[in-house]
């Protein structure tokens, strides 16, 4: 899987704290060398953290979509 989309399988974990250490070390040294998915991250983060605000809920499956469709326009590789 490429590191991209690897990264948004575990973004969700990650902004949660509850991914293993190493999987977590490894997401991080991607990211340090990435700017597309740093970016990605930042949107993600505030996006999330407005969603929580409103809600307790997983994110709609709208926005994950529109997610997904937003980094595969950027990290195209
Ligand atoms: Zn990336």
């Amino acid at each position: 899987m490429p590191p991209c989309s690897r990264l948004l399988t575990l973004l969700s974990d990650y902004l949660d704290n509850s991914l293993p250490a190493d999987v977590r070390a490894d997401l991080e040294k991607h990211l340090g060398g990435c700017s597309d998915c740093t970016a990605f991250v930042g949107t993600f983060r505030s996006t999330v953290s407005l969603l929580q605000s409103l809600t307790d809920d997983d994110l709609p499956e709208e926005l994950r979509l529109r997610l997904r469709a937003f980094l595969d326009d950027r990290c195209k590789s």
